[in-house]
C-alpha cells in the first residue's frame, strides 16, 4: 500500500495547499486592514483614537509583511534540507565522529535544531529590534536578547539531550512498540515540565515578585471565594524587561499551581479590571479547558507516534526523500518536518475549539465578575497591544485563537446591563 512515490508526492501537495493557503489568507487580511485604514469602526468609536488605530493597522501590516517573508524563508529551507541533502550532508558530517548510534542520533538532532534556530535568528532579531521597536513596544538590549539566547541554548542542552537520549534507547531498544513506550515517556516528561516550569525555569528568564497591592489582593480573594479555587500566591513578573506588551496567565498544578500578572498589564488597568481578567483566566481553569487541551494534545501525539510507529524502518520513507541512510532517528526528524504540512488543514478546526472556550470562560468572567469591566480591560488591552480592530474574517476564523475584537464585545454586552 505505501509506497515512495505515494509519500513523496502527497507531501509536495500539502505542502503547496499549506503554502499557498497561508499566503492567500495573509493578503486577504492585509487587503482588509487597508481598506479599513482610515475610519475606526463605529462600535470602538468612543474608546480608540484614529491615530492609535492607524497605529494598530500599520502595526498589524507590518508583523504579516514579516510572516508573508518566513512563510517563503521556511519553505526555502525546508526544500534545502530535504531536496538539496542537507539532512544527508549533516548526517555524513557527524556519523564519523561518534561510535554509538545513540549518541550519533541525539548530535544530530541537536546539531540539525542549532542550525534552524541559527536560521530563522536574523527573522527573530529584525522582530525585535525593528519591527516591535519602531512601534514603541520593545524593552529589550541586545544584551538581554543574547543572555536569553545562551540560557535558551543551555536549558536545550541540558533538558534537550537526555531528553532527546532516552527516546532514541527506547526506540532502538525496545523492539515494534517502541512508539507506545514513547508516549509514555513524553507524557510523563509534559508533567514533569508544567510542574517544574513555573518553579525553576520561569525564574530564569524573569523576576517573580509576591503581589503587594492590598486592595487588589483583597479583590482577588474575593473572587477567588466566589469561584471556589484556592490560590495560595499571586504573582508579578517584570514582563517590562522586554516588551511592553500586558498578559496575565496561570501556571503550574498541585501545591505550584500560581496566579501571574504581568507588570506591563497591572500599570494599564484598575483593579475591577484585573479582577475580570483574572475571572476570565478562572473559567477556563473551572471549565476545565486546560485539561481538556492537555488530554487532546496527548491524544494527537498518540496518533502521530503511531503513524511514525508504523513507518519509521519503511525503506519507502527513505526511498521518497532520497536520503542516504535509514536510521530511525532520521525517520523522526523528518517525520517532524513533514507532519505539519498534513495536518495544517486542521488549524481552523483547532482555532474554533479554542475561541469557543474564549467565549466560555467569558460567561464565566460575566456571572463571577463585571462583564462591563472585562469590556473596558479588553479594549485598553486592543489599544495597548495595538490589535488590529479590522482583522478579514476568513483569517481570523482561520487563526484566531480568540474571537475578533467586535465579536468578543458584542458576546459581553449581553451580559452587562
Ligand atoms: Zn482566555
Amino acid at each position: 500500500m505505501l509506497n515512495a512515490d505515494l509519500i513523496y508526492y502527497s507531501f509536495y501537495i500539502f505542502f503547496t495547499i499549506t503554502i499557498l493557503t497561508k499566503a492567500i489568507l495573509l493578503f486577504l487580511n492585509m487587503k482588509n486592514i487597508k481598506s479599513h485604514f482610515n475610519q475606526v469602526p463605529a462600535q470602538f468609536q468612543d474608546h480608540i483614537s484614529l491615530e492609535d488605530h492607524k497605529k494598530a493597522q500599520n502595526y498589524t501590516l507590518s508583523k504579516n509583511k514579516l510572516n508573508l517573508t518566513s512563510l517563503f524563508l521556511q519553505a526555502i529551507f525546508l526544500i534545502l534540507w530535504i531536496e538539496a541533502g542537507w539532512l544527508d550532508l549533516l548526517h555524513q558530517s557527524l556519523t564519523t565522529q561518534f561510535e554509538s548510534t545513540i549518541m550519533t542520533g541525539v548530535m544530530f538532532l541537536i546539531s540539525f535544531s542549532i542550525i534552524n534556530s541559527l536560521l530563522s535568528l536574523p527573522e527573530s532579531i529584525y522582530g525585535t529590534f525593528v519591527l516591535e521597536e519602531k512601534y514603541g513596544f520593545n524593552k529589550t538590549t541586545p544584551k538581554i536578547f543574547l543572555v536569553d539566547m545562551i540560557k535558551q541554548f543551555a536549558l536545550s542542552l541540558i533538558i534537550g539531550a537526555p531528553f532527546l537520549y532516552f527516546i532514541l534507547k527506547i526506540l532502538y531498544t525496545v523492539g515494534p512498540l517502541w512508539w507506545l513506550y514513547t508516549w509514555f515517556f513524553i507524557m510523563a516528561f509534559q508533567f514533569i515540565m508544567i510542574w517544574a516550569y513555573p518553579k525553576f525555569i520561569a525564574p530564569l528568564f524573569n523576576k517573580f515578585s509576591k503581589l503587594d497591592d492590598e486592595d487588589l489582593t483583597q479583590e482577588i480573594d474575593k473572587l477567588s471565594k466566589r469561584c471556589d479555587i484556592n490560590f495560595k500566591d499571586y504573582f508579578v513578573m517584570n514582563a517590562s524587561l522586554r516588551s511592553s506588551h500586558g498578559n496575565a496567565y496561570f501556571t503550574g498544578f498541585g501545591k505550584n499551581k500560581r496566579i501571574v500578572f504581568f507588570d506591563t498589564l497591572l500599570k494599564s488597568l484598575n483593579v475591577d479590571e484585573v479582577v475580570s481578567v483574572l475571572a476570565h483566566e478562572l473559567g477556563h481553569l473551572k471549565k476545565k479547558h486546560i485539561i481538556k487541551s492537555i488530554i487532546m494534545s496527548s491524544a494527537f501525539l498518540f496518533i502521530g507516534l503511531f503513524i511514525l510507529g508504523q513507518l519509521y524502518n519503511s525503506p519507502k520513507l527513505f526511498e521518497a526523500f532520497s536520503l542516504s541512510t535509514n536510521e530511525a532517528y532520521m525517520a523522526l526528524l523528518l517525520f517532524v518536518l513533514i507532519a505539519p504540512y498534513y495536518t495544517f488543514l486542521l488549524t481552523p478546526l483547532m482555532s474554533w475549539l479554542s475561541r469557543k472556550n474564549e467565549f466560555e470562560a467569558d460567561e464565566f468572567a460575566a456571572t463571577h465578575a463585571s462583564a462591563k469591566k472585562l469590556i473596558t480591560a479588553l479594549l485598553k488591552m486592543y489599544k495597548d497591544n495595538s490589535s488590529s480592530l479590522t482583522p478579514h474574517p476568513t483569517y481570523s476564523k482561520f487563526y484566531y485563537s480568540h474571537p475578533p475584537a467586535k465579536e468578543r464585545i458584542d458576546f459581553l454586552k449581553k451580559f452587562s446591563t
